[in-house]
């Protein structure tokens, strides 16, 4: 079966990160700025950097109305820490103007580990992963505070001051997580996307 083809929302943030783990992760990766690039993809992470930023760039390149219709057409999208932002269908503590996808039915509040800690490192499993906990590393990160009855919760931070708070969530192919993967070389969570998006093509 030919590598499934995986895009990364290049308008900010760590995009070469998550192309390099998306490669070693056995994709063909590819940056998309443009809708014909979206076209051409079967599955897309939209990376961390600033929600408010990737809002706006969203509009700016005409991007927000095609990225909908390939969410409600079931295209798998993995959005990380600002990208989990995206894809909330609401945010605390987010700026009145920016705006996510359709995405997934929760909420969470934006720089949430803040008040706590800034930027974090802590364990943390993940349902469907395999191999022990996930290095998660936490940077201006956001937590769930609430998901609907369709939405699977996937992690939790295991220790420190943050224990329990709730980090990785699925709904249907909308996969999403508060902390970093592509920063820390396990490939795991970049494989598991991979696979979502095999299945779904
Ligand atoms: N705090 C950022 C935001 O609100 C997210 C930080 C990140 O992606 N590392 O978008």
């Amino acid at each position: 079966m030919p590598a499934p083809v995986i895009g990364v929302l290049a308008l900010q943030g760590d995009v070469r990160e998550h192309l390099t783990a998306l490669t070693g992760a056995g994709a063909q990766a590819r940056p998309v700025r443009r809708s014909a690039e979206l076209d051409a993809v079967d599955g897309l992470i939209i990376p961390g950097g600033e929600s408010t930023t990737i809002s706006k760039l969203v509009d700016i390149f005409e991007l927000r109305g095609p990225i909908d219709k390939r969410i409600s057409a079931g295209m798998p999208v993995y959005g990380s820490c600002a990208g989990m932002i995206m894809l909330a269908a609401e945010v605390l503590d987010g700026r009145p103007d920016q705006r996510g996808f359709d995405g997934i039915a929760m909420t969470v509040r934006r720089n949430a580990f803040g008040r706590q800690v800034d930027s974090f490192e802590a364990p943390v499993q993940i349902t469907g992963i395999d191999g022990g906990p996930l290095h998660a590393v936490f940077i201006r990160a956001p937590w769930v505070e609430r998901v609907g009855a369709d939405v699977e919760i996937l992690g939790t931070v295991a220790e420190g001051p943050a224990t329990g708070r709730v980090v990785a969530v699925r709904q249907g192919n909308l996969l999403a997580t508060s902390f970093h993967p592509e920063l820390t070389g396990d490939l795991r969570l970049h494989a598991h996307f991979v696979d979502m998006v095999r299945t779904a093509t």
